[in-house]
């Protein structure tokens, strides 16, 4: 049996490799801090666990999902866009639940790419897209996204014939992996670019309630004319740190809503009753209090090591949100040499930016997905680390 030639694009060695070193180190019983995992590591606010638990223990909560109506949740997750973003969006047509917006993030693939199109990605970007845009025999051209333009695409420099060929673009802000964000004036740019060379937009909206200093991230419709040429993900996973629970949305023009629900009526049964009554009470009973407090101990986190690294001598851009910090591997390594070489000898796992396109070699992303007391851990283990291995480059 040969596996089809079409999954080629989601061989991935590099991750493989990554993943039997850690799993070597652990039987080896080391002490390994990762940062490299993108999931909070706080609790789901307990209101929501409440919710959660009494819906479970409803035995009429456990037919297959088509078995309930879903319109409750579309309508709160139109309530939330309304409250969060003051964006209007008819709840029928212009909103589809998720499990998780990974589900779409793969399947969106399927209603805007025929073989041979081309799409845009980000890089450094979220492996996914990428690997979506080929399964379907698409080609993905890497959009580079650079220091000196804040971590933009810089849409001016795409050449004509490319932006006319190309029929959709990723976006994602704030950014995975370098926790940049986008200002307005970008959002109105990429929609008057969109309509000009007629490239539909995807806009992952996953981390805009992690930010820092009360700068709220953007939704891609507050801005007009987005509608027409754009849909959003957003998931409660980062929101709400229930990254389990497999719940997300998109958002947006009408026919590619529902052309994805026609893939997902094939590909998935719906949500888990419970998930969604769990779901719509955190978007229509929104803690804005649980937000800002998680996001300040974020904030904390971020400054501390922010501080370390610059005591070591490494260089990070200072996130506005989500909870990962975009630094600078030493001069003369590659991401993948500083990053295997910190794991094997300091126990300390950040994920090479390579492993986000070759606009990321030279950086790596850390999680501060860890306690205050374990980051300065981490920084006095990178501090050794460092001076060991400077001393003996040189
Ligand atoms: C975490 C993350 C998501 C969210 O994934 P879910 O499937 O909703 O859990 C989406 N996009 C990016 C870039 C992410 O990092």
């Amino acid at each position: 049996m040969k596996i089809a030639r079409r999954l080629d694009p989601l061989q991935d060695v590099l991750v493989m490799e990554m993943n039997m070193r850690l799993a070597r180190l652990k039987r080896e019983g080391r002490d390994i801090i990762n940062l490299g995992v993108g999931d909070p590591d706080f609790p789901p606010p307990p209101h929501l666990l409440q919710v959660l638990a009494e819906a479970v223990q409803n035995p009429d909560y456990h037919h297959y999902p088509s078995f309930y109506p879903n319109q409750p949740l579309k309508e709160a997750i139109a309530h939330w866009y309304k409250s969060r973003f003051g964006v209007e969006l008819d709840p029928t047509q212009e909103v589809l639940p998720l499990l998780g917006s990974t589900d779409a993030l793969f399947l969106i693939h399927l209603c805007l790419l025929d073989e041979g199109d081309l799409a845009l990605v980000p890089d450094p970007g979220y492996p996914s897209y990428e690997a979506g845009v080929r399964v379907v025999g698409a080609r993905a051209e890497k959009i580079p996204l650079l220091k000196e333009n804040n971590f933009l695409p810089n849409l001016d420099q795409i050449p004509l014939t490319t932006a006319q060929k190309a029929k959709m673009i990723w976006i994602n802000y704030p950014h995975n992996p370098t926790g940049a964000t986008a200002p307005p004036e970008f959002y109105e740019r990429l929609i008057a670019w969109a309509k000009a060379n007629d490239v539909f937009v995807v806009a992952d909206n996953a981390y805009s309630e992690i930010y820092f200093d009360n700068q709220r991230p953007h939704s891609f419709f507050e801005f007009p004319g987005a509608k027409e040429v754009g849909v959003e993900l957003h998931s409660l996973s980062k929101t709400y740190n229930c990254c389990g629970w497999r719940s997300g949305m998109l958002v947006g023009n009408k026919d590619i809503i529902s052309a994805l629900s026609k893939v997902k009526a094939h590909a998935d049964r719906g949500m888990f009753y419970p998930i969604q009554l769990v779901s719509m009470a955190a978007l229509q009973q929104g803690d804005d209090q649980f937000i800002a407090q998680r996001n300040q101990i974020l904030q904390e986190r971020r400054d501390i090591f922010l501080t370390g690294l610059k005591e070591i001598g490494l260089e990070a851009y200072p996130p506005q949100a989500t909870f990962y910090l975009w630094a600078r591997v030493p001069p003369k390594y590659s991401s993948l040499e500083f990053c295997f070489q910190a794991l094997e000898q300091a126990h300390v796992w950040m994920i090479p930016g390579s492993l986000y396109g070759q606009y990321g070699e030279g950086y790596m992303r850390i999680a501060l997905t860890h306690s205050k007391e374990r980051l300065r851990e981490t920084i006095a283990r990178l501090k050794i680390f460092v001076q060991n291995n400077l001393e003996r480059k040189k």
